[in-house]
């Protein structure tokens, strides 16, 4: 016996007069006097079951039980349907299989939501997740997932990757997040770190004579729960020897374009555009900007230092947006709030009407010159933001973002991908005030820079380089340090001890030492990257089991407090948290 000829999506006109069988899912039953109509899914999609008791008085007797979700067997003959009732939205709409053998395979108890449901509670979906996953867009977008995955894989191999796993058990890999522990049995009292990322085993195979490492790693970062975060997630991690920044931009720019032709969009133009981290800022108030549209941020800074405006003569920095459109007192006032949100203090503006007149509170402070500099053309309004340049930068970005929406600049047919590059090397701790990495501190100085390390690191540029696609995050990477002095140098620039550094690094800062060749990679987030290639807003449309915000998975219940044996030989006591 076979469970089936072919898929329930398949036959067609051609299949008239032939014997088939087709199992699947009773998608839909309806009943008409008698006969019974049954739509049976696959992923491949629907077929038509006529159960007639002339035909088969024994089916038509079990087909009365069917319900939605049960599993059929059915063999019959593929007949072709009558014009008036050949349904041209279904694939398999000019025929139907005239059912002599019927066969209930498994049945359904009654179900929490029903397949075509829309805007189902997300967690019943997940709990559910099985009877989800036969939705057609789960199936398309885990499919699309899969394809992706073996072009990513295609294209790595061609171009000379081979792919090694590294452990997900390891020692903490700084990547900014927090640590998963997984405490050890053999030695009661430590504890694993679930790798944030394979950073340094990719290091370490350059180091071991790998040039061209790839892998789609799985990574775990201990952080909040986004729609474009889980706690564990997947990446393509690679990692080159003997490479260039371009290098390195190149391989991911072939994969990229794979990926799009994969799943039959249109790719993107090679080279995708490069912006430095400095220009990103200043022109967008952001290091991923989406650059579908444009409405630039400009520099009103120098114009200002002599105004008479104080406001504007007492902020380090004065930037604003120009507007084409005459902005009426209540859209500025709505404006004004969104900025405040966002840090500003206020929003001071200058309207241009359609005649050239300027209509503002401010003009009266501000000289003609100091208005055609700062005031748009004609039939649009400037709108500035006078403050610490990071208040100015995140505002005005902000402010972009949501006024492209709103004006709907933002073209969504376009797909707008480019590079970041020259990130500053480190950043500001805010809690403890230290020096930190921007990246993480594996990345190298840019050339010239290294001597800024400890001297002026914050003025230190880096190479570490980000993928944007409309705005958002693609990955990172670096071309890294491969001599031990300088990554030292980096460590002390961070405020640690050569005891710190030793006790956390010491394997590597010695691999180093060792021949160490130049190299630099890149981990592309894969989860995210599929959820824009399917057009889906959230990652856990593309994943197949995913957890909530809240970090618990609705279908399994994880996770779960741990039997007292477990703990005990741990050696692990569980202190109450109150509530
Ligand atoms: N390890 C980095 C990350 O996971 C990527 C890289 O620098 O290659 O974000």
């Amino acid at each position: 016996m076979s469970w089936r000829d072919v898929r329930c999506g398949e036959p067609r006109a051609d299949d008239v007069g032939r014997k088939l069988t087709v199992a699947g899912w009773a998608a839909r039953r309806r009943d008409h006097g008698g006969l019974v109509f049954v739509d049976l899914r696959d992923h491949t999609g629907l077929v038509q079951l006529v159960v007639n008791p002339e035909r088969s008085p024994v089916a038509a007797e079990l087909a009365k039980e069917i319900r939605n979700e049960f599993v059929l067997r059915a063999a019959g003959e593929v007949v072709a349907r009558s014009p008036e009732t050949v349904n041209p939205k279904m694939p398999t709409g000019e025929v139907e299989l005239h059912v002599d053998e019927l066969e209930i395979v498994s049945r359904s108890t009654p179900l929490p939501f029903q397949l075509e449901e829309e805007n189902v509670d997300e967690v019943l979906r997940l709990r559910y997740r099985w009877l989800d996953l036969r939705r057609e867009s789960m199936q398309q977008n885990l499919r699309l997932r899969a394809t992706v995955v073996s072009t990513i894989r295609a294209s790595m191999e061609e171009q000379g990757f081979i792919d090694v796993w590294t452990p997900g058990l390891t020692l903490g890999t700084p990547e900014g997040a927090r640590d998963f522990l997984v405490p050890v049995r053999l030695q009661p009292g430590t504890f694993f770190a679930l790798a944030q990322s394979p950073q340094l085993f990719k290091q370490a195979l350059m180091i071991g004579g790998f040039d061209r490492y790839y892998q789609i790693a799985t990574c775990w970062r201990d952080e909040d729960l986004r729609a474009d975060r889980q706690f564990e997630f997947r990446q393509l991690d690679l990692e080159l020897a003997f490479a260039e920044r371009e290098d390195v931009l190149e391989v991911l720019e072939k994969v990229v374009v794979a990926s799009f032709e994969s799943v039959g969009k249109k790719p993107p133009e090679r080279p995708f555009p490069r912006l430095s981290y400095a220009d990103a800022m200043l022109r967008y108030g952001s290091d991923k900007p989406d650059l579908r549209f444009g409405l630039e941020i400009q520099d009103g800074t120098e114009v200002t230092r002599g105004s008479e405006f104080g406001v504007f003569a007492g902020a380090p920095t004065v930037r604003f947006l120009v507007v084409p459109q005459e902005l009426s007192r209540g859209d500025l006032a709505k404006l004004e709030t969104f900025a405040k949100e966002w840090g500003a203090k206020g929003l001071a503006y200058l309207v241009r009407g359609s005649e050239g007149e300027v209509r503002s509170p401010i003009a009266k402070f501000l000289s003609a010159s100091e208005i055609d500099a700062l005031a748009a053309p004609p039939g649009s309004t400037a709108l500035f933001v006078a403050d610490e340049l990071p208040v100015v930068e995140r505002v005005l970005g902000a402010l972009r973002l949501h006024l492209g929406r709103e004006l709907g600049l933002v073209d969504d047919t376009r797909d707008a991908l480019h590079w970041i590059l020259d990130f500053p090397l480190f950043q500001r701790d805010e809690d403890s005030g230290r020096w930190t990495f921007v990246h993480h501190p594996f990345t190298g100085a840019l050339e010239g820079h290294e001597e800024l390390i400890e001297r002026d690191p914050a003025n230190a540029l880096s190479q570490h380089y980000d993928l944007i696609w409309n705005g958002w995050e693609l990955g990172s990477g670096s071309i890294r340090i491969h001599r031990s002095d300088v990554q030292q140098q980096i460590f002390r620039a961070m405020g640690m001890t050569e005891e710190e550094s030793n006790a956390k690094f010491g394997w590597f800062l010695n691999a180093l030492q060792m021949g160490a060749p130049p190299h630099g990679g890149f981990a592309l987030g894969l989860d995210r990257f599929v959820a824009l290639l399917a057009g889906e807003p959230n990652i856990r449309e593309v994943t197949a089991f995913p957890k909530v915000a809240s970090g618990s998975d609705p279908l399994t219940g994880a996770p779960a407090s741990a039997p007292t044996e477990a703990l005990d030989e741990l050696g692990i006591r569980v202190v109450e948290q109150a509530p």
